[in-house]
Order: C-alpha cells, then structure tokens, then sequence
C-alpha cells in the first residue's frame, strides 16, 4: 500500500515484515484483533527470513526455543489450508452445446466416457479415433435433458467442432459454438469455498455441489454456473457466467477477496500444479496418436457401452498390453528447470522425452512427464529402474512415478 494511504493511527503498528513481524501480526489478528498495521520497508521477507527457509532445527539451547521451533513447524503445515485461494481466466476455452433428441446418442458414440447421466452431472472425456488415439480431451456438463455442453482447450475448439460435426450422422443434434457467450473464472484453493460462499447465497458443501456436478448459482447481482472441477488439484469451481455480467462478477470475487487471501494466478501455475498432479495435456502429453490406455488414461473409458468411435482399439490393446506408458518424474535436485522435450534416460539409456516440464512449487523440485517403452513390463519392472533427466546436457537424477506425486487419492479436489 502507499504510504500516503496508510491510516495515521493503529491499536498496534508492527515494524518489519521478516518472520517474526508476520507471526505476530498473524496471531494478534487470529485473536481477534482487527486493528493491526505491520510496516515492511521493501517487500515481506526480503531481510534476513528468506535465508531461514531450509531449516528449523527443532533441538534449540533452551525448552522455550525448543517449543517454539516445534510449534513453528506444526503451523506452517496448516497455513496454505488457511490461506490457499487463487482465481485465473479460463475465458478461453471453447464451449460447444450439443442438444436435441440424440444429444445422449451421439456424445455416446464420439465419446469414450458414458454420457446418460443425470442432468448436472460433469464428465471427462476423450473423443478417440479408430486406433485409440485421443482425438479430444473435454469436459462435457449436461445441461438438460436435452443439452450438454462441451468445454475444448482454446487451441482445439475448431477442430474439436470440426470432429464432431464430421460425426454427425443420422444423430438429430445441433451444434452450436457458443464460446463467447460466456467468461470462465476459475477460483481455486482449499479456501475457494468460503471465497463462493461470501460472494453468493448458494450451498457449495458437498451434499449440494460434490465434486464432478455444476450448479446455477447467484454471485454478487450476477447469476453464473459453478462446476465443481479441478485442473490444478484443489478443491474449487470454475465459474461460467455470461460475458455481459463477467467484469462485475471478477470484481465482486476481488473485493471479497481482499480479507480471504485471493491471489491472481497465471497459466504457468496452472501448468506446474496440473503437472505435479499428473493431469495430461492435450497437445503436449496426448494427441490423436497417443492410445487412450498409454496415455494413463483407461479411467475415463467406458467400454461397456455397447459402441463408440474408438471402442475396438481399446478392446485390443487391452488383450495386447501396452508397449508404452506416461510417467511422471521429480528431478532429485532442486535447481535445474524443465520446459518439456528433455531426454529421459532409463538406466544410462535415452528411452523418451518430457512431452511436459514445469518447477513443481509444492514439490520443492522441477517436475515432467513422458512416455517410455514398457512392452512385456509390470508396473514395477518400470519403476525397478534408475531414471534421469538430461537437461541442457547435464544429467540429473529423477524419481519416477506411474500415480500422480501431488495428492494421489485426489483428497483435496474433493475434500
Ligand atoms: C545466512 C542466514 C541463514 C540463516 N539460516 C537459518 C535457518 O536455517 N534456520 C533458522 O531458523 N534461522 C536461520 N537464520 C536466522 C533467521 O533468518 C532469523 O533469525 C530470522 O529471519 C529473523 O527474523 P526477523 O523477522 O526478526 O528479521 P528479518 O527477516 O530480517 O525482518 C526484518 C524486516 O524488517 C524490515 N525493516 C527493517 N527496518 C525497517 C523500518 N525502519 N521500517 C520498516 N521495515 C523495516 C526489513 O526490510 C525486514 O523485512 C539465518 C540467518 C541468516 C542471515
């Protein structure tokens, strides 16, 4: 804040915003105390805190330092729960509405995920040719009885349209593109749902809203969708609200947020969290000659549909077994970068390249993935190896994963 607009008086001014001003501003606040003003002359941290963050050694020369280290540790492990909440534009995904009588039918047959479900209900999906390549990877929300709504990467929207409408057939449908019809907010973070609840009258518990479901809800003097869905790994919705009402509804999500911690986050957060968590992305980690079932992603393939475009391929390689497989790697050394395209060496030998790299924040280290050969293998054939990563010719060693490395049981998308 400017100094000209800071208040003249305070019940308690702190000075120095290192740890110790922090936490004592943090705990007199937690207490209850609203009149706080902590004065930091450079940024929060810049004195000697930041030298401190590799280490707090937990046996001090008196009990009461002892204590204190120990409780240190203990809240640091609470606070992103307290204050994690983020919000990014996702205004460029395509949105394509599908509807008519055969809406059901006909994303039956594109997609290999099962589309009868109850009105609300979210699905992940990919549309897949004859051999089992992703054509597509989409969420489609059921808006209706009679309408779903396809949400495509930005990249892909036409060409997404495009395969469906070559698919059309006999299927009495309509497609209609209707992406700029709407803005897309994602509110992200263990804190998103009190952020929701303070902006709107809408139940966002889990009984009402779970994971996997959309809902209409008002926010601020607005009415929006809110599907409850995650490409970053945290509980949160991505609010889809008519373009008209957008600017309104951002602005009523920053002025709540102003006292709930929200940050304004970037799409390279996006790509670090969702590749910590293991989610693909189409383009980079799967195209249409990337098999559905070595991409890792057999979970959202429903093969007891009696038929759908790719169905026979996936039948196959399932008799077959895989001849590759994505796998996920964490460098064992904190500094270097990875961007994607780096070769993955599997016992001294180059078996691959990164189709995806970013720094893995919460991870502590950079994080990629790609896809190596596994013909005849087990899972821990795979995993028996020593992996590393060549990066700009040095190589370094890497932990391999075939589960994501960031909450595998996805707990906190659905907590
Ligand atoms: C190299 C190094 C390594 C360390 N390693 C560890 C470690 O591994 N583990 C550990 O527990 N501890 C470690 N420490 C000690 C630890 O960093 C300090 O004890 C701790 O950071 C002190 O915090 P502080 O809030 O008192 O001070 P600081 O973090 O220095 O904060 C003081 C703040 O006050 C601001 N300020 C100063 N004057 C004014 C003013 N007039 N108006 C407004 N703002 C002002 C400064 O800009 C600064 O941000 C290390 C220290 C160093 C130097």
């Amino acid at each position: 804040m400017a100094l000209a607009n800071i208040q003249d008086k305070a019940r308690v001014v702190i000075i120095g915003g290192g740890v110790i001003g922090c936490s004592v501003a943090y705990h007199l606040t937690k207490l209850g105390w609203k009149d706080v003003v902590l004065l930091e002359r450079k940024e929060l941290t810049s004195g000697t805190t930041w030298h401190a963050a590799g280490l707090i050694a937990q046996l001090r020369a008196t009990a009461n330092m002892t204590r204190l280290a120990k409780y240190s540790q203990e809240l640091y492990g609470t606070l992103e729960d307290e204050t994690g909440v983020g919000l990014y534009d996702m205004s460029s995904f395509g949105k394509i509405r599908v509807e008519g009588p055969d809406a059901t039918a006909f994303l039956n047959h594109i997609c290999g995920g099962e589309m009868d479900v109850p009105v609300g209900k979210i699905v992940y999906a990919q549309f897949l040719n004859t051999r089992g390549g992703i054509e597509a990877d989409v969420t489609i929300t059921r808006l209706s009885e009679l309408t779903y709504l396809v949400v495509t990467p930005a990249a892909t929207r036409l060409a997404d349209e495009t395969w469906m409408r070559r698919h059309i057939g006999d299927h009495m449908v309509v497609i209609t593109d209707v992406t700029a019809g709407e803005a897309v907010l994602a509110v992200m973070g263990p804190k998103s749902r009190d952020l929701l609840s303070a902006v709107s009258p809408n139940d966002f518990s889990n009984a009402a809203n779970p994971f996997g479901a959309a809902q209409e809800i008002e926010i601020g003097m607005g009415i929006a969708r809110a599907h409850r869905v995650s490409y970053v790994g945290e509980l949160g919705w991505e609010i889809y609200v008519s373009t008209d009402m957008a600017a309104h509804v951002f602005e009523t999500l920053l002025a709540a947020g102003e006292s709930n911690g929200l940050k304004l986050c970037g799409l390279h957060m996006m790509d670090g969290c969702r590749i910590e968590k293991g989610f693909r992305h189409f383009g980079h980690d799967i195209t249409c000659e990337d098999h559905v079932l070595e991409a890792g992603l057999g979970f959202a393939v429903k093969t007891d549909k009696p038929d759908f475009i790719g169905r026979d391929a996936v039948l196959a390689k399932r008799e077959s077994g895989l001849k590759r497989r994505m796998v996920q790697f964490r460098l064992g050394d904190p500094e270097p970068l990875l961007f994607h395209n780096e070769p993955i060496l599997r016992d001294g030998k180059i078996v691959g390249h990164l189709t995806s790299g970013a720094y893995g924040h919460h991870l502590g280290a950079a994080v990629g993935m790609g896809y190596i050969g596994c013909e005849g293998e087990t899972a821990n054939d795979i995993l028996a190896s020593s992996y590393s990563i060549d990066v700009a010719g040095t190589v370094v060693r890497a932990q391999a994963s075939l589960r994501p490395f960031y909450d595998p049981s996805g707990d906190r998308m659905k907590s």
